[in-house]
């Protein structure tokens, strides 16, 4: 390690802090996570609009709310006698 400290060049500066579009807090999230999961069992495939879609990113990136829509997701299907195996591969990708 030669320990140089570059300065970043100006369009990695642009792409560390450019918008990312539609951001969630945690509280956004809790206050969506109902609409996302029954469009997760419901909703087949299709990608989610708006702010729905940004919470894949958010999931993905917080495990408290990820663990509340598995948890949510697992109830709902089973209120509603569904197979919640497919929703949760489109929950949890990985
Ligand atoms: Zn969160």
């Amino acid at each position: 390690m030669t320990g140089v400290d570059r300065p970043l060049p100006a369009d990695a500066v642009r792409r560390l802090t450019a918008d990312p579009g539609p951001w969630l807090s945690c509280d956004d999230c809790f206050r969506l996570v109902d609409r996302y999961v029954e469009g997760l069992l419901t909703g087949g495939a299709r990608p989610m609009r708006g702010e729905l879609g940004a919470m894949p990113g958010h999931l993905s990136g917080c495990p408290a709310c990820s663990e509340e829509a598995t948890t949510l997701l697992l109830l709902a299907a089973a209120e509603a006698g569904i197979d919640p195996a497919p929703a949760l591969q489109r929950l949890l990708p990985d």
